[in-house]
């Protein structure tokens, strides 16, 4: 029953690894601004959007997506 224990450690290594390759995917996820986006400009800017919508959004480690709206420029 050797085999099965090594193959039994194997598919935890795996597992443990596959783990840690998502989380840090998960982490290094920063947010997607729309390019001319008021959080675009602000991010550059190395500051945080200060619109309500956006703060609200950012509050949930989300992205406004009233202001970064895919293919859309905030004026
Ligand atoms: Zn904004
Ligand atoms: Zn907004």
């Amino acid at each position: 029953m050797k085999f099965l224990r090594t193959l039994t450690i194997l598919a935890f290594a795996v597992s443990v690894s596959t783990g840690v390759v998502l989380a840090e995917e998960k982490k290094s996820e920063a947010p997607k601004y729309s390019p001319g986006s008021c959080c675009d400009k602000a991010a550059k800017d190395g500051k945080t959007c200060e619109h309500p919508c956006c703060v609200a959004a950012a509050k949930d480690s989300k992205v406004c997506k009233k202001c970064n709206k895919p293919g859309k420029k905030c004026e």
